[in-house]
Parts: C-alpha cells; sequence; structure tokens
C-alpha cells in the first residue's frame, strides 16, 4: 500500500484537495464550491465523502493524514478564526469536525505558512533551516521558518509581515490601520501605485488608456516590459517599499532566503533585481550580502495543494 495525505486548499469560492505521495506527487485531485456550503457540519461531511471516494477511486493506497491550509487558520487551536471571505463566522473549530468524521491526523495553518512548508518540504528550501516565504498576491501574506520550525507565536497567528507599518500614516489598510507593508508590497499594493503615478506624472503612458477597475499587476508588468515610463517608476517603487519590508524582517530573523510568490513575483527579474539591490542598500551592514532573494521553487498552479500536503507530511514526521 502506498501512504498518501489529502492535501485541501480552502478558499473563499472553491476547495481544491489533492492525495498526495511523500514525494509530493499530487496522484488525484477533485474540488468542491465552499459557497455551496453555508453550514460548516455540512461542508466537513461533503469534504470528507469526497476525499473517501477519491481514495476508493486509486487501487493500492492509504490515507495517512489531513493537511488543510485556508485563510485565518490557527494551526495551535484547529481553528479558522474571523475569516472575512468565508460563510462561516466567528470562531469555527474545524479540525474537531473532521476528526468526528474520520480517523487520520488532521492538521490546519493559514495559506501563507502552508507555502513556507511546502517550500521546506517540496520546493526551494529543502537544506534550509531559516528562511521566509512572502506571497505577493491581492494581499501579502508571509511563513517565517527559524530554526527549521515555521514560528506562530504566542496566539499562533505569527509571521503578519504585510501588517508591519513601514510607513507611518501611509495607506489605508483592510485591517483597520495606515501604511502596512501589504499597502504597498502587494498586486493591489501595486495598482494603488500606479493610479497615483498617473495623476501625479505628466508621461504618455497606455495605462491612462485602461478603466481603473481593470488596472491588474499582470497589465502593469507586462507595460513595464515594454518600457511604459509609469509602469517602470510604480514597479522600481513598489521593490522599494518590498525591501523595506524584508529589511525589517531581515533585522528580526535573519533568513539564508526570502523566497517570493504569487502573482507580484511574476514580474521576475524587473522586481527581483531592484529589489535585491533596494534590499542591501536598507538592511544594517551586518546583513549586506547575506540574504538571497529567490522566486519560488513550486510549481505556482500546485503550491496551494502541496503546502497542505507539506503541512500533513511534516506532522507525521
Ligand atoms: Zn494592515
Amino acid at each position: 500500500m502506498k501512504e498518501v495525505v489529502a492535501a485541501i486548499d480552502l478558499g473563499g469560492t472553491n476547495t481544491v484537495f489533492g492525495l498526495v505521495e511523500k514525494t509530493g506527487k499530487i496522484i488525484a485531485e477533485d474540488r468542491l464550491r465552499t459557497t455551496d456550503y453555508p453550514e460548516i457540519n455540512n461542508f466537513v461531511s461533503a469534504l470528507v465523502a469526497a476525499i473517501n471516494r477519491l481514495s476508493k477511486s486509486k487501487a493500492g493506497i492509504k490515507l495517512v493524514g489531513i493537511g488543510i491550509g485556508a485563510p485565518n487558520a490557527n494551526y495551535h487551536r484547529g481553528t479558522i478564526e474571523l475569516a472575512p471571505n468565508l460563510a462561516w463566522k466567528g470562531i469555527v473549530p474545524i479540525v474537531e469536525y473532521f476528526r468526528k468524521k474520520i480517523d487520520v491526523p488532521v492538521a490546519i495553518t493559514n495559506d501563507a505558512k502552508a507555502a513556507a512548508i511546502g517550500e521546506m518540504i517540496f520546493g526551494g528550501a529543502k537544506k534550509m533551516k531559516n528562511f521566509i516565504v512572502l506571497t505577493l498576491g491581492t494581499g501579502l501574506g508571509s511563513g517565517i521558518v527559524v530554526n527549521g520550525e515555521v514560528l506562530y507565536g504566542h496566539t499562533g497567528f505569527a509571521g503578519e509581515l504585510g501588517h508591519t507599518i513601514i510607513v507611518s500614516g501611509g495607506r489605508d489598510c483592510g485591517c483597520g490601520r495606515q501604511g502596512c507593508f501589504e499597502t504597498y508590497g502587494s498586486a493591489s499594493g501595486l495598482v494603488r501605485t500606479v493610479l497615483n503615478l498617473l495623476s501625479e506624472m505628466k508621461e504618455e503612458s497606455t495605462l491612462r488608456d485602461i478603466p481603473p477597475s481593470q488596472l491588474t499587476a499582470k497589465k502593469i508588468a507586462d507595460e513595464a516590459a515594454k518600457n511604459d515610463p509609469i509602469a517602470l517608476e510604480a514597479l522600481d517603487y513598489t521593490a522599494e517599499m518590498i525591501a523595506f519590508g524584508i529589511a525589517n524582517a531581515v533585522g528580526f530573523s535573519s533568513p539564508e532566503a526570502i523566497f517570493l510568490f504569487g502573482g507580484l513575483a511574476k514580474a521576475g527579474e524587473m522586481l527581483f533585481a531592484p529589489i535585491r539591490e533596494y534590499v542591501n542598500q536598507s538592511v544594517m551592514p551586518i546583513f549586506k550580502g547575506t540574504v538571497k532573494i529567490l522566486p519560488s521553487g513550486i510549481p505556482e498552479n500546485n503550491a496551494a495543494v502541496l503546502g497542505a500536503a507539506a503541512l500533513a507530511w511534516n506532522e507525521l514526521k
């Protein structure tokens, strides 16, 4: 019998789950709509039934654990807490619901921490003990690994680098405060920067022809590749702000590498090269040249499922 774990990427709209071998090979995958289940109990029942169905469809395998990546998940308590994009309100003891329905170990963590464990088990951080994964999407998530362990802290929510304040009195943030790293360093932060520059700069730019609601990090990166002055300025400013966030994180845990992941990281060297330069300018002298800025070593399509699988395998170690 080949051992597999069920890896669950629980999202606001869809929940994707797969059966994953210890090597990181995904042998089966399926999904269900999270929004079809306003009651958590029904959701877990449907998910467990679907996982059992998927397991039975493959001969010669044995399910040995479950890993879940979810927004606002608390690893210590096995809960999802106050998640704005999910129908289940308050503090949801989701791991307890699973344990009533299936007899294998179940662990949960938030998406960015799952991405960090994925990087450690299957990706570019296999030999590293100290590193940070930054997920640069709509928001800015982070998973911090110190001495080979994910940092959870007193509450289980440690590692909210996206909500460290890098500009006093700066941009309004969804967390209710101002000037958070996320409001500058995420894909949506880049869009906000372009909107500001379009009114401040006089230069011609094809970005002026795109309605503000349709501006995306990808379109901005595409225009920067064609030397659009506003797109270039916006990427440079974003790189500088990401470097400030990184310099603070370097002072905190002295990582060997920072892995950049998610929509904004797809801008590639156009973003990575200036970030490296600004990081070296912004860190304390003792840290100069000590931290690598790298793309994630995990294929983006499978990253969330592989992160959840890595969590499950890591628990079984
Ligand atoms: Zn914030």
